[in-house]
């Protein structure tokens, strides 16, 4: 079981890579944040952020035995299925197994990699899968 210091606010408790999000570092500080004077979002009322943390006292839900149960699939593999803008929910079953083999520091690492921008090093967010720098368009590797 890992402790709070492996927290990242780029990394959400249910494996959505936050430092993508269009929110983040505007409006959200990211999932892991618990600013509650600064981040105006959801995520206070999210179900799998109140499980994993609150509840089971774990800093990813990866880390948990009932991954992924009934509370993340409803969540987040239940809707929008055939959108190609939710590609960042539908790869997590896949992806998020990585931070149990790599660790977290690496994970951290591997997924800034992944939606670094191939022309300028810029952040690709998600929903448009576009460079929030040179607006690039480029789906994640
Ligand atoms: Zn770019």
């Amino acid at each position: 079981m890992t402790t709070k210091n492996n927290r990242f606010n780029e990394l959400a408790p249910c494996g959505v890579y936050c430092g993508s999000c269009p929110s983040f570092n505007k409006t959200c500080k990211g999932c892991a944040s618990d600013d509650k004077n600064q981040d105006r979002c959801s995520k206070w009322s999210c179900k799998i952020r109140n499980c994993c943390y609150n509840q089971k006292g774990l800093d990813y839900c990866v880390n948990c035995e009932q991954f992924p149960c009934k509370i993340f699939n409803k969540k987040l593999l239940s809707t929008h299925q055939d959108d190609p803008r939710f590609t960042y929910r539908y790869e997590i079953p896949d992806i998020f197994a990585k931070l149990i083999t790599m660790g977290v520091e690496n994970y951290f690492d591997f997924q800034k990699q992944r939606w670094k921008c191939d022309s300028c090093g810029g952040t690709i967010r998600f929903y448009h899968y576009k460079c929030d720098k040179c607006e690039k368009e480029q789906m994640i590797k």
